[in-house]
């Protein structure tokens, strides 16, 4: 039997870097806000200290940060007529778990979309003919613009303290910048890091080619900053142990490091950790959600009350919990009807790898330093 907690304004679902956004931005307008968790606490100087960060055993192979098979226990399988069977280790796609979410294991890789992108379905039409996209192919155009989202990103990129170099200034080409990016109001908060030896090569090779190559924008700081909340971060050692990692540097940005010392520090705003929400419950019109039930680490369950229900537990979870509380109408791959669950995804990035022969490396080696 669920125990019932005094009602909120608002109940946030999965406090990773979404949930952290949301909840400042609504208790910053005087809401009483309560997130839930189903991942432990975790924070540099207790989670990641320098002694153990770089834990290759702990965090690499035994996957310290990322949800466990005993928590939840994801099935899988190609085809609707075979036997989902248990996924046993995680491959390319590793579920966060725990305060902060994606955002304390992630690399802070930063992009922004470019223009086209929010408008893909035009843009691909007006350029390839209206044949080019199949029928079944369900790319739209967002309905949001990179204009409209811009002050958003340049939001995001001061509160991380973002590394980079502009490419495009309120419409005009920067030089060492992306020429394709979208205008950016402002240039990034702090210049870009320090490129490798690899980087420095593959660039002047790049640009005696003709190409345009530039730093990548990351959320790893290049010097000491300040954000626009008052938090310091240090500057990055390039000890190389971002990604599967937590940093032990407060270098890299991560709820942990520019949002969430200022939010536990309002008193319209709780944390419930190593809690798992495991039902939207809706109201008697089956139309309104009422709040959550979840489950703490001793087994009971309760309901959280809340005018408000933001499922911030990225696009999986989200999905799972609209299901599991029979909310929409489930995706059907074989009629292709129903929409929850359709056109998940989990990444949308590709990328290219290549291998050349360190002997030609050392060759260009001394004739870039001669
Ligand atoms: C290894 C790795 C590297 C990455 N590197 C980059 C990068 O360099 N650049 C980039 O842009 N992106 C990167 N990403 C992706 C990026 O980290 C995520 O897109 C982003 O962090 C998602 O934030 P979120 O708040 O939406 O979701 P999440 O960070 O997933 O947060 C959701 C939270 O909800 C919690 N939750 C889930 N279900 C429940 C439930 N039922 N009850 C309670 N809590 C629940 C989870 O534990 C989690 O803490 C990377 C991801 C991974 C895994
Ligand atoms: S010190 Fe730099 S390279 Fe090392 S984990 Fe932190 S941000 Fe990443």
């Amino acid at each position: 039997m669920a125990r019932i907690l005094p009602k909120k304004d608002v109940v946030i679902v999965g406090l990773g870097w979404t949930g952290s956004i949301m909840a400042h931005e609504l208790t910053d307008e005087g809401l009483d806000v309560i997130a839930i968790e189903r991942g432990p606490w975790r924070d540099a100087p207790t989670d990641f200290p320098p002694s153990y960060a770089q834990d290759e055993l702990r965090y690499r192979i035994r996957h310290e940060l990322f949800l466990r098979p005993d928590q939840t226990t994801f099935t899988f399988r190609n085809k609707m007529d075979q036997t989902a069977l248990p996924i046993r280790s995680w491959g390319a796609f590793m579920p966060p778990n725990g305060i902060g979410g994606g955002g304390v294991h992630w690399n802070a890789e930063t992009w922004r979309f470019l223009p086209s992108d929010f408008v893909l379905r035009t843009h691909l039409t007006q350029r390839y003919g209206a044949a080019f996209l199949p029928e079944d192919m369900t790319i739209q155009d967002y309905g949001v613009t990179y204009d409209e989202l811009e002050p958003h990103y340049d939001a995001f990129e001061y509160l991380c303290g973002t590394c980079g170099q502009a490419g495009n200034l309120r419409g005009t080409i920067q030089e060492g910048g992306n020429p394709f990016e979208g205008p950016r109001s402002r240039p990034y908060p702090n210049p870009p890091q320090k490129q490798g030896f690899a980087h420095v090569l593959w660039a002047k090779a790049a640009r005696e080619l003709g190409y345009k190559p530039f730093p990548q924008p990351s959320g790893n700081m290049s010097q000491a900053y300040v954000n626009p909340l008052g938090v310091r971060m240090g500057p990055c050692t390039y000890c190389g142990f971002c990604e599967w990692f937590g940093c032990a540097n407060y270098s890299k940005s991560s709820p942990q490091t520019t949002l969430l010392p200022v939010l536990v520090r309002k008193g319209n705003f709780t944390a419930r950790d190593n809690c798992e929400v495991t039902k939207i419950n809706l109201d008697g019109s089956g139309k309104h959600a009422t709040g959550v039930t979840f489950v703490d680490s001793s087994g009971q369950e309760w309901e959280q009350r809340a005018d408000l229900v933001i499922l911030s537990a990225f696009a999986l979870f989200n999905v799972q919990l609209l299901l599991l509380s029979k909310i929409g109408k489930p995706y059907d791959p074989v009629a292709n009807i129903g929409v929850i669950g359709r056109n998940y995804t989990h990444q949308t990035v590709s990328s290219a790898d290549g291998q050349f022969q360190s002997v030609r490396l050392l060759r260009l080696d001394r004739h870039v330093h001669r």
